[in-house]
């Protein structure tokens, strides 16, 4: 499939919906360890994407992803409206030239997020949203280079996105605003990586909802 047509609305829907049904569990986890507005940055660029729908069934995936990205860095505010805008930009420049199927899209979501390392100058457990997209980006690429089957791949990458996303827990923050309580910041989830976990697991469950409906 070369269009992104159909695939958008349902997929942004789905990511709304998750959003909202956790978004006090979110606000609270970021009010405790940063400013409590997090989610409401998120939702202000799901929003923002919900009303250009029409638009991005036009497109093809690259320029689709950039949509997205720009939407996201100019809708969505604080350090996550950012990163997650570098995230699919890099994503959009990734995909030129390249098919969106199961053998290439590990590949460029691996040079989204890595981008986004660059841009927030984090790696692996300093307790952001890294530490669900890291595990996500590796698990996706170690299962298309050993042709595990996408319905298991998708299952693997949820699995992978929750363990990371639980793996804040006991993590220090030495990136963003939860970093200045240093080891207080010790015993809660990082928003962010439950928001891109929630994120991750809404898209997976509607590629396999897609593989088992009936045609
Ligand atoms: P702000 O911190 O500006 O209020 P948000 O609340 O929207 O922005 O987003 C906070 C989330 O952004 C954190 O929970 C964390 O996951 C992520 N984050 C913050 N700084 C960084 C960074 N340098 N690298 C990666 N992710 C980061
Ligand atoms: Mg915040």
């Amino acid at each position: 499939m070369s269009s992104l047509a159909i695939q958008t609305p349902v997929l942004i829907s789905a990511i709304i919906r998750i959003i909202n049904d956790n978004a006090d569990e979110v606000t609270e986890l970021d009010r405790v360890i940063g400013d409590g507005d997090h989610v409401t940055n998120l939702q202000r660029g799901l929003a923002a994407l919900e009303k250009i729908n029409d638009e991005l069934s036009t497109l093809e995936w690259s320029p689709a992803l950039m949509k997205i990205g720009m939407t996201l860095m100019s809708a969505m505010g604080g350090a996550s409206g950012s990163l997650f805008g570098t995230l699919f930009i890099s994503m959009a420049k990734a995909t030129k030239d390249k098919t969106v199927d199961f053998t290439h899209f590990p590949e460029i979501f691996n040079q989204g997020v890595e981008a986004v390392k660059q841009r927030g100058k984090a790696a692996l457990g300093e307790k952001t949203m890294l530490d669900t997209l890291i595990p996500v980006a590796n698990s996706l690429m170690s299962d298309a280079k050993n042709n595990i089957a996408f319905a298991e791949a998708l299952n693997n990458t949820k699995a992978a996105a929750i363990q990371g996303m639980q793996s804040t827990e006991a993590m220090v923050a030495t990136k963003g605003r939860a970093s200045f309580l240093g080891e207080r910041s010790i015993g809660h989830i990082d928003a962010g990586a439950r928001t891109s976990q929630l994120m991750v697991c809404a898209i997976a469950d509607v590629l396999l909802q897609g593989l088992t409906a009936p045609t």
